[in-house]
């Protein structure tokens, strides 16, 4: 489909042709339910998997077949499911991969919630997740176990922007026979593509960048369709038959698309995480003008984090575009389109301190998102990260006086002025 266009010709035509049964030229929202089989021989061929086609919307859905085409394409994926949001696409990613007492490693790095959904809510499953710093290789290589199942980071990570080391996860992740999944969600297709890199499966939250103004939940699964699911006897709902659909084989009878294929036949079927077609069509619009607002959200962080370092009521910022941050090599050399936008900084003054400058920002929104084309602002530690011990938010870059800033695309002299007066009214 591609015809080898550039990132912003498919951020906009990827997925889309005009409505055959209209002309409409916008992806169509097809507000259905169900869809009318031509006959009994063809509701037959679709319920086998023999024809693929539509059904019933809890599977498939055109305007999601089309989210779904495109997300693969900017990623440059064999395939994509999409589905209901960010943390939906993390179980659904993970469900064909583990059983009960099978486990992942993470990376110690990572969002609020994933680091809660891992670290408790997967033992109902009977699965658990091992944390570890992967910017040491040798760490991540000497906690694999015969149990392990995939190994999970973000590419840059949240809430402190840091970037993580992708191929170097990536071969050791090849060495040891296991998928690599990385959560794109800050880094978005524009800023770097983590198949390239030699992930197995990239995992999105819609809702933050990619749909870009706040309006809708979505998530996504891409697999990049290189791992061979039957080089071991680990992945058998992918290598064997699969008793869930009648013994279908999906890695013999799909190949390259057997993990979406297990996506929609089995994850969407069974889990029911499915994504409505009014949020596809939103994200749809958002994503045709990714590229303009991702390069403008990096150039806005990287002038607002500059102006931040030079100021003595600042004790530290996070930002690895900065010159001055540990992870800038890594940025040069993995993400040279930039740090993306999300970085957090620590206020003189503490958690009084940190608190009071959320209360006196105007222009930033404070809220639990990011990736709006609004300026938003969270005190992590008293929200997104409260779950955690005191342990786990320092590690994950959230400290009683670290406040989170989502950098927006509004003017970077606007957004400046308005940290500058709260910062004098935080630290007067
Ligand atoms: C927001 C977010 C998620 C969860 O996505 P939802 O759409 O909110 O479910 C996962 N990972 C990262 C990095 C996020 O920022």
């Amino acid at each position: 489909m591609s015809e080898n266009w550039g990132f912003d010709t498919t951020a906009i035509h990827a997925g889309s042709a005009p409505d055959p049964a209209t002309g409409a030229r916008q992806v169509p929202i097809y507000q259905t339910t169900a869809y009318v089989f031509q006959d009994a021989g063809h509701a037959a061929r679709l319920f086998g998997l023999q024809e693929v086609g539509y059904i019933y919307s809890r599977l498939t859905n055109p305007t999601i077949a089309a989210l779904q085409a495109r997300v693969a394409e900017l990623e440059g994926g064999a395939g994509a499911v999409c589905c209901s949001s960010g943390h939906a696409a993390q179980i659904m990613a993970l469900f064909p991969l583990m059983g009960p007492g099978k486990n992942l490693i993470a990376s110690t790095r990572l969002y609020g919630g994933t680091v809660t959904q891992f670290s408790q809510t997967i033992k109902r499953f009977g699965w658990s997740c091992k944390f570890v710093d992967l910017d040491d290789p040798q760490a991540l290589r000497a906690a694999v176990d015969e149990d392990t199942r995939a190994i999970f980071c973000e590419s840059i990570s949240n809430p402190g922007g840091y970037p993580t080391d992708i191929p170097a996860i990536a071969k050791v992740a090849d060495e040891v026979g296991l998928p690599l999944i990385v959560d794109n969600t800050l880094a978005t297709p524009w800023i770097c593509k983590p198949i390239e890199m030699g992930a197995t499966l990239v995992v999105h939250s819609l809702t933050k960048y990619m749909t870009g103004n706040g309006t809708v939940m979505g998530g996504a699964i891409v697999d990049s369709g290189r791992f061979d699911w039957s080089a071991s006897d680990k992945f058998p709902s992918l290598s064997q038959p699969e008793p869930a659909y009648h013994g279908l084989n999906f890695h013999k009878t799909f190949g390259t698309l057997a993990f979406t294929f297990h996506g929609i036949a089995i994850g969407l079927r069974d889990l029911g995480m499915t994504m409505n077609p009014q949020a596809a069509h939103y994200t749809l619009m958002g994503i045709e003008t990714l590229g303009l607002r991702m390069a403008r959200h990096v150039e806005n962080a990287q002038k607002v984090a500059e102006w931040l370092e030079n100021d003595p009521r600042v004790t530290s910022v996070s930002y690895a575009g900065l010159a001055s941050s540990p992870w800038n090599a890594t940025v040069q050399r993995v993400y040279p389109k930039g740090a993306g936008a999300l970085f957090s900084f620590g206020i003189r003054g503490g958690y009084d301190a940190a608190v009071k400058l959320v209360d006196s920002l105007k222009l930033f929104s404070h809220v639990a998102n990011l990736g709006d084309a609004r300026s938003l602002v969270i005190h992590s530690a008293s929200t997104t990260h409260s779950q955690l011990t005191d342990e786990q938010k320092i590690a994950a870059g959230a400290g009683p006086d670290v406040v989170r800033l989502s950098i927006g695309i509004e003017d970077a002299a606007d957004i400046i002025a308005d940290l500058d007066q709260a910062l004098a009214a935080a630290t007067a």
